[in-house]
């Protein structure tokens, strides 16, 4: 099947081409002739099904050519990053129609958003901060909204944005259609379906909570202070260039970045404290291959779209374990493959417990391979640091910045035994 069979125009045709598309993907094929016909859909899709232009094109074609000033068709997403992407993918599929696609999202200036308003909107793309505040400003007008879409529905319930939604549900024209798309279903998120679709077309692209089969996923139990050395250690000895790691916190985030740049390797952290503007940068430059290592939170990783990305990082396991699933389908996007490493330490059993029972099936755990551990360089003083499981005794001297590595042999005492760990703390890396 090609696009030409999905019912498109002629100009959306030409740009999914100039895209370099062959082929429709699953999601395309069912949900495209769905949307067009008028339907409402609910889709299961992973992240990287190619679900955006499943529905960015038909909604493109259902608009037809500019009308008024106020926008016909919205599209709600949890974060700015995926936002900004819906949107630039509806302005390149657009781009041989006259359409106008604006995005209005939160964390920059209003200013230039309110004039793109202004200067008219067909598709408006937008987290649901920035909207109530422009609606309820009456810079915005919902009046004339035909099509509304959830973007990563799941998330956004995640983000606790449930409230946002059901206020923005409130300020549309009830006859519409709806199209609602998540990764993982949970109860919540099949109430706000019932709530929202009409005799929805449901689709279900891959199984449902289930991670892509191309991505290879490979478990380390861990000390929590050797993860570092590890995640130096795999990036150097896999010769990975592109790897995305996930850390539960913004803090976390900037530690860890810290430390690997102390590694020598180029990294940068992305997460929700930092200014739009770095985060562009960050995400660009991960792009351009300028940094090896994205260093990023749950939130601000939610909607990146990284073409084949080959590795992502659990530095730490996500609480929620549907977001093991989000997280690591940021690598074998769109038919390409990937590998998918989680750093385990002993207190995080129960979550790697919980991520399997979502899977139903328990992940490869893979042997610790030999790593270095070394003192941080930014030390002012740097510590000497035993090998894991070292005896007394084995202790390297002190050494002036940076300390130079100790081997790690085999696995931590603290793996074989819940209890305290065996290295007296004072002599564990920091
Ligand atoms: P999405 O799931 O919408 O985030 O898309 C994931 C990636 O797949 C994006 O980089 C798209 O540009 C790409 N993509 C979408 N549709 C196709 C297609 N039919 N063939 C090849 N790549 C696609």
């Amino acid at each position: 099947m090609s696009f030409s069979d999905l019912g498109l125009v002629p100009g959306l045709l030409r740009a999914v081409a100039e895209k370099g598309y062959a082929t429709p993907t699953t999601i395309q094929r069912q949900a495209i002739p769905a949307v067009l016909a008028g339907r409402d859909v609910l889709a299961g899709a992973q992240t990287g099904t190619g679900k955006t232009a499943a529905f960015v094109l038909p909604v493109l074609q259902r608009l037809g050519t500019p009308q008024g000033s106020a926008p016909r068709a919205l599209v709600l997403t949890p974060t700015r990053e995926l936002a900004a992407q819906v949107a630039a993918s509806a302005t390149d599929y657009g781009r041989h129609t006259a359409l106008r696609t604006r995005v209005i999202f939160g964390g920059v200036s209003e200013r230039p958003q309110i004039e793109g308003l202004r200067a008219g909107c067909d598709l408006l793309v937008a987290t649901p901060g920035r909207l109530l505040d422009l609606a309820q400003q009456r810079l915005l007008d919902l009046c004339q909204v035909r099509c509304c879409v959830l973007d990563e529905a799941d998330r956004m319930l995640d983000m606790g944005f449930i409230r946002d939604i059901r206020r923005i549900l409130g300020m549309l024209p009830p006859e519409r259609q709806n199209l609602m798309f998540s990764a993982t279903y949970s109860q919540e998120i099949r109430e706000l379906a019932a709530r929202l679709l009409r005799k929805p077309l449901a689709i279900e692209v891959a199984a449902r909570n289930a991670t892509a089969d191309r991505i290879e996923q490979q478990v380390y139990h861990v000390p929590k202070d050797h993860k570092r050395h590890l995640l130096v250690h795999l990036i150097g000895s896999g010769n990975w260039q592109q790897v995305l790691v996930f850390t539960r916190t913004k803090h976390g985030a900037n530690r860890l970045t810290e430390q690997l740049q102390g590694s020598g390797i180029r990294a940068a952290a992305i997460h929700g404290n930092k200014s739009q503007g770095a985060r562009v940068r960050a995400l660009g430059d991960f792009k351009e291959n300028r940094i090896t290592a994205l260093v990023a939170t749950e939130v601000a990783a939610r909607g990146l779209d990284i073409r084949e990305l080959p590795h992502v990082v659990n530095y730490e396991l996500p609480h929620v374990p549907e977001d093991y699933v989000h997280r690591i389908g940021r690598t074998a996007r769109a038919g390409s493959s990937g590998s998918a490493v989680s750093l385990v330490s002993a207190d995080e059993t129960p979550l790697l417990r919980d991520i399997e029972r979502l899977l139903q099936r328990s992940l490869p755990v893979a042997p610790l391979p030999t790593y270095a551990v070394s003192a941080p360089a930014r030390a002012a003083v740097p510590q000497s640091v035993p090998a894991a499981g070292a005896r007394r005794g084995d202790l390297h001297r002190p050494h002036r910045s940076p300390a130079p590595p100790a081997r790690h042999r085999r696995p931590h005492p603290s793996l074989r035994s819940s209890s305290a760990p065996s290295i007296p703390r004072a002599r564990r890396p920091v």
